[in-house]
């Protein structure tokens, strides 16, 4: 499919900047003014004239610009006239002469805006211990936001050289890309200009004491020369911030930057970035291509993180915490977060995509390498086990006939900006570790290692990685990944035994949520193969057989030795397919669950099981008689399957069914979790080992459900006990339980409760723990409450880059979830003006909650009257859902209303 490829590029022509002008490096001076909220600058870019013109385009959005002209080799000038195109986010230089092809450069003056909207340049602030408010400019720039800060050739194939400068206030910290080469303090640098003048006139009037007037001294940061690198990665953080000490990592400083007063929280940070960074150093057999790294925490950030080459930025909660008081998941996280940004330095940064239909690869890529390194230094965490979880995620969308293909057709920048989904991260990293346990890690590794060292400092279509592996591997890796990239969805491969177990039939049907009946007008399946690499166990009495096949059409045989008892399909987990037995096979399969199968193919089984109960083929009754299999289970992500059905139900339940509910869960979880211990004695937070830290977060899990859905009594009062004890010290239970703890307080809490979590929100000592009573305020049951947690989200109280995900909670609350649609209905115009766009598309997921039929045709009718740029397909998967559900719910009425233990 490489022509397809080239057609996108095509296809995208006009919206894209001509090659006739082609930059080689910027030099760019800023001078922000923070208390002002305003910016200004200079920008000098040498380009390559390609072909004679007397008109150049660039991107360029919400500035304004004073003063544009070139310069030829021979410093003759030209003066521009300017146009500026806003609906195209385009800067036009026209000139009255031709510029002739060679060497040129671009002089432009302009000024800005700090917004507040975490994109571009912007403002970010917080207070420090004493009281004291700080305030941040901050960048972010991808995919493409550079445009809002200077005029500049703002797509990710126009690497140039940067050579950065700014003039800050002389207390400010300022960090880029490149390390400082020079400071210089400035001395009243408006001195004898007018403005100066204006300055000391109104502060003559204003300072009637004859005080001098206080101008803020002011320095000159010079930063080095960059690497050659696309627009998006350029980066510039100024403001008060504290850094950790330098430590070395093969030959490259490595630094923590955070809020003042928090750099205590960094050392977990710095030894996941120290590890990860000579992992990849190993792993891609390329050293790390900056000068420098600099990881740095700010209070207002729209994604986790970005990888902007040597001065990488995190929201808080992605870098810090405090390791005494960190559950697992939040320590996972963090080594997630920091892995996947320190893997982009190289793929990404230093290889590129050429346009924007490439990003999946990049953030699918950064994705498999951050479970890989930290497997590498984590190894009992179990991380590829844990990604089952996230594989599920990824079903879950890709199973609906709204998902899309992996790589689409990016003609728009909006278009680009509908990529960070589940189907780019998490789907994406699925396909490639299916791909690099089929070829072996080491043939991949070194097709890796192959593609970055003939592509770096350059830019890069996604065939070029399987041209890569292919070479090392030798095998038809473009062919098989291309069924998987550019078409949505997965298959579901049927098992059916022959000649007694000798034979095996195997066949693929793509997996849809939507039953059949509601699908009857679309005929996709019948275009849907996929390449499926399909690993295998099967057990010849006492032996087991372990192989492989590659399913190309719609089916394949697997012949073996001799009759199996059983065959496994998806053994290892690692494949990105559901598997169906017939319930013969599945009561053989399930056996000896415990002695036979790995946790993950456990993990497999009952979530394939739950797939097929929400889309009819499994009818309710036979999952729950099913389910009773896996009481016994102790591996926390399989349990994550079970939790999250009875979850699901929980919002499927009418008020009548809700009493079966607690009854089921009192009869699964309540028995798991007493087996365990409901509370530890000596459970705190002195974890002995990892395996500890991992049963304490099932027994954290098991507490949570068993305390709200269960509402069992011995869980809610041991729940006040520990919370008592967490006040008075923070270390004196584990975090695992300590969240679970928090979570069954708001389930039953009344309004004291609530305003001690207020309290607890506000003056919280580390990210984790604010955002652990951020969202327990979206947990309670009572309405005036979950009211009082809206209004947080609109009055400032809770910080723009949370509010959104607040919303969406209470909306994933049945007991909240009409009162909060309502909210968002009533706020929306508001809504859009103040969240970052991408962020709306991921609470309106709060919709898939909403299961009713009433609500279901609301917010269907909302959203053909209000439209979510960037968001329509995100939008009709969650229509989609929330579809499924209503489905599921009339469907399954009749066993919702009887008891759901007695069959
Ligand atoms: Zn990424």
């Amino acid at each position: 499919m490489s022509t397809e490829t080239r057609l996108l590029l095509d296809e995208s022509v006009s919206y894209r900047l001509p090659r006739s002008v082609v930059p080689e490096r910027y030099d760019l001076h800023l001078e922000p003014e923070i208390e002002a909220g305003t910016f200004s600058g200079t920008v000098d870019i040498a380009v390559n004239v390609h072909t004679e013109t007397n008109e150049v385009l660039l991107n360029c959005l919400e500035l304004t610009i004073a003063q544009a002209k070139a310069i030829d080799d021979k410093g003759k000038e030209l003066i521009a006239k300017t146009g500026l195109d806003a609906d195209n986010e385009r800067l036009k230089l026209s000139f009255a002469k031709s510029l002739k092809p060679g060497l040129w450069h671009l002089q432009i003056q302009f000024a800005g805006i700090l917004n507040e909207r975490l994109h571009g340049f912007y403002l970010s602030s917080y207070s420090d211990s004493s009281g004291t408010k700080h305030t941040l400019a901050v960048t972010q720039c991808e995919p493409t936001d550079a445009r809002r800060i200077f005029p500049c050739f703002d797509e990710p194939d126009f690497k140039a050289v940067y050579k950065i400068s700014v003039l800050v206030d002389q207390d400010a910290v300022a960090l880029s890309n490149s390390p400082v080469q020079s400071e210089k303090l400035e001395k009243s640098k408006d001195v004898g200009t007018p403005a100066a003048a204006a300055k000391s006139k109104k502060s003559d009037k204003s300072e009637k004491s004859g005080k001098p007037s206080k101008v803020k001294a002011k320095k000159l940061v010079v930063f080095k020369e960059t690497m050659k690198m696309s627009t998006y990665l350029v980066a510039l953080v100024i403001g008060k911030l504290e850094a950790t000490e330098p430590i070395m990592v093969d030959g490259t400083p490595l630094r923590v930057w955070t809020p003042a007063g928090k750099t205590n929280l960094a050392a977990f940070a710095e030894k996941v970035a120290s590890a990860s960074l000579s992992f990849f150093n190993r792993y891609y057999g390329i050293k790390y291509p900056g000068e420098k790294l600099d990881l740095v925490a700010v209070p207002d950030f729209m994604f986790g993180a970005m990888e902007n080459l040597g001065c990488v930025i995190f929201r808080e909660n992605a870098l810090l915490l405090d390791e005494k008081t960190a559950a697992q998941a939040e320590l996972e996280r963090v080594a997630d977060v920091v892995a996947h940004e320190l893997a982009h330095m190289w793929f990404g940064d230093l290889a590129t995509m050429r346009w924007w239909n490439g990003l999946w690869l990049n953030e699918a890529f950064a994705t498999f390498m951050q479970m890989l390194a930290t497997d590498e230094w984590k190894p009992d965490w179990k991380r590829w086990d844990t990604f089952g979880v996230s594989r599920g995620q990824a079903f879950s969308t890709d199973g609906l006939l709204s998902t899309r293909p992996i790589e689409f057709t990016v003609r728009r920048p909006e278009d680009a900006e509908g990529m960070f989904d589940v189907l780019t991260y998490e789907k994406g990293a699925s396909v490639l570790r299916m791909l690099e346990q089929y070829l072996g890690s080491e043939s991949y590794r070194l097709g890796i290692g192959h593609y970055l060292n003939s592509h770096k400092y350059e830019n890069t279509e996604t065939t070029d990685l399987w041209d890569a592996i292919e070479e090392k591997s030798e095998q038809p890796v473009r062919q098989m990944m291309d069924s998987w990239i550019f078409q949505g969805g997965y298959p579901i491969i049927h098992a059916s035994k022959e000649e007694g177990g000798k034979r095996w039939l195997l066949t693929q049907h793509r997996f849809f949520y939507l039953p059949e009946e509601k699908r009857s007008h679309v005929k996709q399946e019948s275009v849907s193969r996929y390449h499926v690499p399909i690993m295998y166990t099967a057990a010849l009495g006492k032996e087991r057989v372990t192989g492989r096949v590659l399913l190309t059409g719609n089916s394949t045989e697997i012949t073996l030795a001799g009759q199996a008892d059983w065959l496994l399909l998806n053994a290892g987990g690692h494949g990105f397919y559901r598997c169906a037995y017939s319930d013969d096979e599945l009561a053989a399969l399930t056996k000896n669950l415990y002695t036979e199968l790995a946790p993950i193919e456990r993990f497999g089984l009952l979530s394939d099981l739950w797939a097929s109960t929400l889309n009819g083929n499994t009818d309710l009754k036979t999952f729950f008689s099913h389910s009773y299999k896996f009481k016994a289970e102790t591996d926390k992500n399989v349990w994550t399957v079970l939790i999250g059905a009875i979850v699901y139900l929980n919002q499927v339940v009418g008020k009548g069914q809700r009493s079966s509910l607690k009854e089921y869960v009192n009869a699964m979880v309540v028995p798991a979790l007493e087996k365990i211990g409901i509370s530890d004695k000596t459970a705190s937070t002195k974890k002995t080992s990892p395996q500890d830290a991992v049963k304490e977060q099932l027994r954290g899990m098991l507490f949570a459900c068993a305390g709200t859905l269960g509402e069992s009594e011995d869980v809610i009062s041991e729940a006040e006990t520990l919370y008592g004890r967490y006040k008075k010290s923070r270390t004196s239970i584990s975090p695992a339980l300590a969240a679970a703890a928090v979570s069954v307080l708001a389930y039953n809490g009344d309004d004291a409760q609530y305003k001690d979590f207020v309290q607890q929100f506000k003056k919280a000592t580390t990210p984790q723990e604010e955002e652990r009573f951020m969202y327990a305020l979206a947990g309670f049951r009572d309405k005036a409450l979950l009211s009082k947690t809206l209004e947080k989200t609109l009055n400032g109280e809770i910080r723009t880059q949370n509010a959104p995900y607040v919303v969406r909670a209470v909306m994933l609350n049945p007991w909240g979830r009409e009162l909060a649609w309502n909210f968002m209905k009533e706020n929306w115009d508001i809504m859009m003006k103040t969240y970052p766009e991408v962020m709306i598309p991921r609470m309106c997921e709060g919709v898939t909650g909403l299961i009713s039929e009433d609500l279901l045709l609301d917010a269907q009718s909302h959203f053909e009257q209000n439209d979510v740029k960037q968001g329509h397909r995100t939008i009709s998967q969650h229509l989609e859902k929330l579809a499924v559900g209503v489905y599921f719910k009339t469907r399954e009425r009749q066993t919702l209303e009887r008891s759901w233990i007695k069959h």
